[in-house]
């Protein structure tokens, strides 16, 4: 690494000020969700000035709504898509091993073998499971990082889901995927790597014009900018920032139980959806003591809303489904949240509409700038790549080559080094090396009663990754906010970090 990569108001000023006083840059990049934090640490790490422009916070958008798991590609082989499957399997070993170890592991993922999946479902999970084992192998990911897939008891399938019915249970089948600690998280671990490498990150400022104007959204001043070439990263908002393309959205949701509702789920629960082929609902462990259930499909046309909201059809299509493999039923009352994100689809140029959530899209609009859209959280250093290698060619810009494939993020640490630090278990999971400096940052009590998080973590949420306010802490620093009366309990120690 090469500079400091706290980020806090302090800085977002200085570099603001600098900014106005030097407007020309190599590369301006709107959209500080997963996308454009990698293409911000892409362009800086190939040595261009780069600035960064999210009008909210880091991981506004869809990147905080995600299902958190770093998927091996296996639902692209399903469909044919070998080549994305492999690209998928690359970009999960390469956050697992080198560039996120400290903030991505390996999850077990069970399906039950009860009455209701039938011997032609089953033989086809087992194959499914047996050719992710052979994508991995060819992704050059080893059995130490992720297990080969395998049929386990019943026992051990109790042990892993204990509220799964008993009766008429003939084991399990189990493979091995990776889970992000947190989408939020890799996003924030995303915008101060590339700050250490010098990209400026500016949240709170919308790009407007095209890029040619940035907004202060705090002070409401504006500035005028010269970028050589802009990268548009908005994500479902891309259409608004290039008028030339055409988006429309689908909603996935999620819903947000206790563990203890799943009484104590060790792996992701997975569920067939009856009467259809290859596709699963899936119950996952979540920090803060959770338990995240999804996921739907839904098209979801007309405004894109700030906070997508989960429909009655879809809470009773996802309890509909995980009730069929439940020995006691959930029901609405055990339901503590929920959330929902929208991935984008592309209108086509015939009026038809491409599905780009598989593999991204890198378009060049009349006016040279790069947008980049759709793909998943897993590829999103593939699409930087791709991303920054067009805005290169098309700005005729001089830049080094693609340096991300080995350039861990902030806090990545593992083996040994990681087993040597000296930190809560918590915080090592959640902070990787700089857990010792986060707890060093303030007290480690609650924040309130019965809650994971410390007055510390918040202390360095404003010192190092850039919250500039009680939300920002709440919803994307913590995952806190996603059930509303942890929300409540937790405002008051929110606004008091900051004074
Ligand atoms: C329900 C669901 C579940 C998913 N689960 C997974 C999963 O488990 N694993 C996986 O790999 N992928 C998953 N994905 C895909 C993944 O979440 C998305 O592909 C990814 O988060 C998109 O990130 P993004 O940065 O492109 O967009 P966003 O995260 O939406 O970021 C766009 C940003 O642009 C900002 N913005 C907009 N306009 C402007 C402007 N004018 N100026 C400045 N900023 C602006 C917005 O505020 C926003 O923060 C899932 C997607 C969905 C919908």
């Amino acid at each position: 690494m090469t500079g400091d990569s706290a980020l806090d108001a302090a800085r977002r000023a200085r570099e603001l000020a600098a900014l106005g006083a030097d407007p020309a840059v190599d590369v301006l990049v709107i959209g500080g969700g997963v996308t454009g934090a990698g293409v911000a640490l892409d362009a800086a790490s190939r040595g261009l000035r780069t600035v960064l422009a999210e009008r909210a916070d880091l991981a506004f958008g869809t990147s905080r709504w995600s299902s958190k798991l770093v998927h091996g590609g296996l639902r692209y082989l399903a469909s044919g898509q070998v080549g994305i499957a492999h690209e998928s399997a690359v970009e999960r070993g390469i956050l697992l091993q080198r560039t996120a170890p400290h903030l991505v592991r390996a999850l077990p993922q069970v399906v039950p073998l009860l009455p209701g999946i039938g011997g032609a479902q089953r033989a086809l999970v087992r194959a499914g499971f047996v050719a992710g084992d052979v994508l991995r192998r060819g992704a050059g990911t080893g059995a130490a990082t992720l297990p080969r897939s395998r049929r386990i008891a019943a026992a051990e399938t109790l042990r892993l889901a204990p509220t799964v019915r008993r009766a008429g249970l003939r084991g399990g089948l189990q493979a091995w995927d990776g889970q992000l600690v947190d989408d939020a998280r890799l996003v924030v671990g995303l915008a101060r790597t590339a700050a250490a490498h010098g990209a400026l990150v500016l949240t709170r400022v919308a790009a407007e014009r095209g890029g040619a104007v940035l907004r202060d959204t705090l002070s409401g001043e504006t500035l005028e900018l010269r970028p050589r070439v802009v990268v548009n990263a908005a994500g479902v908002w891309a259409d608004t920032v290039d008028p030339s393309i055409s988006l429309r959205p689908s909603r996935g949701t999620h819903l947000v139980f206790d563990d203890a509702a799943f009484g104590g789920l060790g792996a992701a629960l997975t569920v067939p959806v009856p009467g259809s082929v290859g596709r699963f609902v899936f119950a996952l462990p979540a920090p803060h003591g959770r338990v995240y259930l999804g996921l739907t499909d839904e098209d979801a046309p007309g405004p894109v809303p700030d906070v997508p909201e989960p429909t009655d059809g879809e809470v009773d299509f996802l309890l509909g489904v995980v009730n069929t493999v439940l020995r006691e039923p959930l029901s609405r009352g055990d339901i503590r949240g929920s959330f929902a994100g929208l991935r984008p689809l592309l209108r086509t140029e015939g009026g038809a509409t491409a599905d780009i959530s598989r593999r991204h899209a890198v378009l060049v609009s009349p006016t040279g700038m790069v947008t980049v859209v759709g793909g998943k959280l897993t590829t999103y250093r593939r699409m930087a790549e791709d991303a920054v290698d067009t805005a290169v060619r098309t700005a005729g810009l001089t830049a080094g080559p693609c340096r991300t494939r080995d350039l861990p993020l902030v806090g990545a640490v593992a083996g040994a080094a990681r087993d040597r630090l000296v930190a809560p278990q918590r915080l090592l999971e959640r902070y990787g090396a700089e857990a010792p400096l986060v707890a060093g940052a303030g007290s480690a009590e609650q924040i309130a009663p019965g809650s994971d998080v410390t007055h510390a973590e918040f202390a360095f949420g404003i010192s190092h990754e850039g919250a500039l306010s009680p939300d920002d802490l709440l919803d994307r620093r913590s995952r806190v906010g996603l059930v509303a009366a942890d929300r409540e309990a937790a405002l008051p120690a929110a606004e008091a970090a900051f004074g």
